[in-house]
């Protein structure tokens, strides 16, 4: 999702009190963030942050942190925060190639990617989020038996990301073709702004969930 870019997007988020701005610093001390210490789950990718919103208003038990890498975007997110105050989410403004800088390995239980750009080209295949090397990335930074769970609606982002499961460290424990005729795996199912888009034009969702191997 590329927003045209907002004047000010910048200025408004480096001085926002739900975005963590020294993120790297913050690595190993994340737990300090939140008022309660509870486990953290992620979204890599969140947009304008509907799906991790409503998330953290279900699960006031689970502290959520949504990462997205455009200011245009993230500051939907952060306009939206301003009207609900959810004390269990903050954001980072980042690209998660450098994950694994920002948090120490196991100090994130889960990771959420919906709706990821699927970068059609074959030379941009490892810019995908779901590709062997972001797995890798992310592997660093879960603990062993950590999960990721991914939707798309893009059939053909959703073959490739089934094959790199195994080299990116993963073990695939569930998947589904199409999540809304899934009852099982509809259980607890919150959407995403393009998991509402495109399941209303008639597009049928993929969701895989993985686990992190033992080292
Ligand atoms: N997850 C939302 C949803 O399902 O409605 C938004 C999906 S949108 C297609 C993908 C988002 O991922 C975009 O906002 C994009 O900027 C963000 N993104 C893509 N690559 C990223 C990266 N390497 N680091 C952080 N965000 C990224």
């Amino acid at each position: 999702m590329r927003l045209r870019h907002i004047k000010g997007a910048e200025q408004a988020i480096a001085s926002n009190r739900f975005v963590v701005q020294d993120a790297m610093g913050q690595k190993g001390r994340w737990r300090e963030v939140f008022s309660e210490d509870h486990p953290i789950h992620i979204e890599v990718g969140m947009g304008k942050g509907r799906f991790i919103m409503d998330m953290a208003q279900e699960h006031p038990d689970i502290n959520y942190i949504g990462i997205e890498m455009y200011s245009s975007v993230l500051l939907r997110a952060v306009q939206k925060m301003e009207e609900r105050e959810l004390d269990n989410l903050r954001f980072i403004l980042m690209d998660a190639a450098m994950i694994a800088e920002v948090f120490e390995k196991g100090e994130v239980e889960k990771l959420y990617l919906n709706f990821s750009d699927p970068w059609p080209k074959d030379r941009h295949a490892k810019r995908r989020l779901p590709s062997h090397q972001f797995l890798e990335r992310f592997g660093k930074i879960l603990p062993d038996g950590g999960i990721i769970e991914f939707k798309t609606d893009n059939r053909g982002l959703f073959d490739f990301a089934l094959e790199e499961v195994e080299e990116g460290g993963f073990e695939l424990l569930e998947h589904t073709f199409d999540l809304h005729n899934n009852e099982e795996m509809m259980v607890g199912n919150i959407m995403t702004e393009y998991e509402e888009k495109f399941s209303s034009m008639g597009n049928p969702i993929c969701k895989y969930i993985i686990r992190k191997k033992h080292e």
